[in-house]
């Protein structure tokens, strides 16, 4: 297997993956998509509320609201698992709290930034998410409870949005059927090919989408897009609560748990089959 990183931002990756199946691709997706846990607002104790939303509608956001965090440093436990016994300690929640009142001339929008964390290290990952509007002598007061959980538990859960993948593309031109029409450049809406002098040239490659569009409207056989089946691009964001390469090895490393369990019980089935 070889990883070639294209693109790495604090908020997404795309990498080129070769010498691997597109269902390897499809574990690490899956397994990021819904077995990586993250940390999110699941309580929302509702000590005065007399803004114009109901407690359900607020608590509802507040789960939206992707936080910030080092998941290995916190080293928090999931509540379930946790020996408090899922009544919720410092080892299984983050709490957050918040309280903004306004007085009887303004109005005051209540956002993300307006949450303080019990935790260091534990925030939202912006504080300029509105949560609800006050108008004058409004309150709200909240006491939040965080705790991990994993995207197949609840979508609010999931430590990454728009995660895909897809064959390698290699387009090509045939310079002897090519009429230089530049119908390619111009309908290719990820901008493959670019006019360079009187030619057209395969400029980005990377950026097909397999759609075959420029195919199907340019000259028979002067281009043609092969996918190389055993070279994925893989590319996600993130919610922002996590780096992708944490994401990923995280992905890695429950992967390698499956695995282990699964051969561990086969074992076991074994054994057992073999006393009968
Ligand atoms: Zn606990």
């Amino acid at each position: 297997m070889d990883i070639e990183l294209i693109e790495l931002f604090p908020n997404s990756i795309k990498l080129i993956l070769s010498d691997i199946t597109l269902a390897f691709a499809n574990a690490i997706r899956r397994i990021s998509l819904a077995d990586v846990p993250s940390l999110i607002i699941e309580d929302v104790y509702v000590l005065r509320n007399t803004s114009p939303l109901f407690d359900e509608f607020i608590a509802h956001r507040l789960g939206l609201i992707p936080l910030k965090y080092d998941i290995d440093a916190l080293e928090l436990n999931f509540r379930d698992e946790c020996d408090c016994g899922g009544i919720g300690c410092n080892l299984c929640t983050v709490t957050l709290t918040l309280s903004k009142v306004t007085d009887g001339q303004t109005s005051a929008v209540v956002y993300s930034g307006d949450l303080v964390s019990s935790t260091e290290g534990v925030e939202p990952i912006k504080a300029s998410i509105p949560i609800v509007k006050l108008g004058p002598n409004q309150a709200l007061e909240l006491e939040c409870m965080a705790q991990l959980g994993v995207g197949k538990e609840h979508s609010k859960w999931q430590p990454v949005a728009a995660m895909g993948y897809q064959e390698f593309p290699n387009p090509k031109i045939n310079k002897e059927k090519c009429t230089n029409c530049l119908v390619c450049v111009d309908t290719c809406y990820t901008g493959v090919f670019q006019k360079v002098g009187d030619s057209v040239q395969v400029a980005n490659p990377l950026s097909c989408t397999l759609c075959n569009f420029c195919i199907d409207q340019c000259e028979p056989g002067a281009i043609s897009i092969q996918k190389e089946s055993s070279k994925v691009i893989f590319s996600f964001e993130t919610t922002g609560g996590m780096e992708p390469p944490t994401i990923l090895k995280k992905a890695g490393n429950i992967l390698l748990t499956k695995i282990d369990e699964f051969k561990k019980t086969l074992e076991t089935t074994l054994s057992e089959k073999e006393k009968d």
